[in-house]
């Protein structure tokens, strides 16, 4: 099995999944990064997954899956206007080459319709769940979000988190800032560091980590209630997400 981030635009990851020579993408904002590692890696690609609709993560499906002529995959929303497989939460996307299954699951909160994909060990998790962060609430409620971000959560510990945006050495900043004595947190933002300084991404993590280090799930740790004093959970998660919004990381 092969996985790797292809960083596409300015600051997305495409996804490629592969068995052998046989290749899926998940998110192909643009064409010419799946292009250059299906020649690089002689691999076919085989299938597309979408998580949502927004265009830096869709712009190059319909483009690939004509040019591949492979089924893309995508969540029920007119916005995206042309899929071969529409999917919905509880549903699961089974693939024969390569040979790898994801259940489907609905996590609203970045969009309504937004699904992430878990399977072989993988999540797909787009714009909802970063490495220590997670996106913005352009049409979900800030209960939707938690709920979703609590189902991935629960997910298993080894899951690798397979997010859509390098975003996390800001992530970091923004969650030292309320959890600072959080020792996972700091080695994880030098971690970070230190990949970004050899040009490599600072994903996949795993779920077991981000349960460690990300804010957005440590909403009821010490710290994290310190820090916002907010006893409702819903609020608190509102008001934590409200001021990474403002967030601006501090000059080098
Ligand atoms: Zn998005
Ligand atoms: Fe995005």
């Amino acid at each position: 099995m092969t996985l790797l981030a292809l960083p596409a635009l300015a600051d997305n990851y495409i996804w490629l999944l592969a068995q052998g020579t046989d290749a899926l993408v998940v998110d192909p904002g643009e064409a010419a990064p799946v292009e250059r590692a299906l020649a690089r890696h002689g691999m076919r690609l085989r299938a597309i997954l979408l998580t949502h609709h927004h265009p830096d993560h869709v712009g190059a499906a319909q483009e690939l899956g004509a040019r591949h002529g492979c089924a893309v995959h995508a969540p029920r929303d007119e916005r995206i206007a042309e899929a071969d497989v529409r999917v919905g939460d509880g549903d699961r996307v089974v693939l024969h080459a390569p040979a790898f299954a994801f259940d489907v699951l609905a996590v609203p909160g970045h969009t309504l319709s937004h699904v992430a994909y878990h399977g072989a060990g993988v999540l797909f998790c787009g714009d909802t769940l970063f490495s220590v962060g997670c996106g913005r609430l352009f049409e979900g409620t800030p209960a939707q979000m938690l709920a979703s971000l609590e189902r991935l959560a629960a997910l298993p510990d080894a899951t690798r988190v397979c997010c859509g945006h390098e975003y996390t050495q800001a992530n970091c900043a923004f969650a030292l800032a309320l959890d600072p004595s959080n020792e996972a947190l700091a080695a994880r933002a030098a971690q970070a560091d230190a990949q970004h300084a050899r040009g490599e991404p600072t994903v996949p993590s795993t779920l077991a980590e981000e349960r460690a280090v990300n804010p957005f799930l440590r909403i009821d740790a010490p710290a994290l209630r310190a820090a916002l004093t907010i006893e409702d959970r819903v609020a608190r998660f509102a008001e934590l997400r409200r001021r990474k919004d403002d967030f601006r990381m501090p000059a080098p």
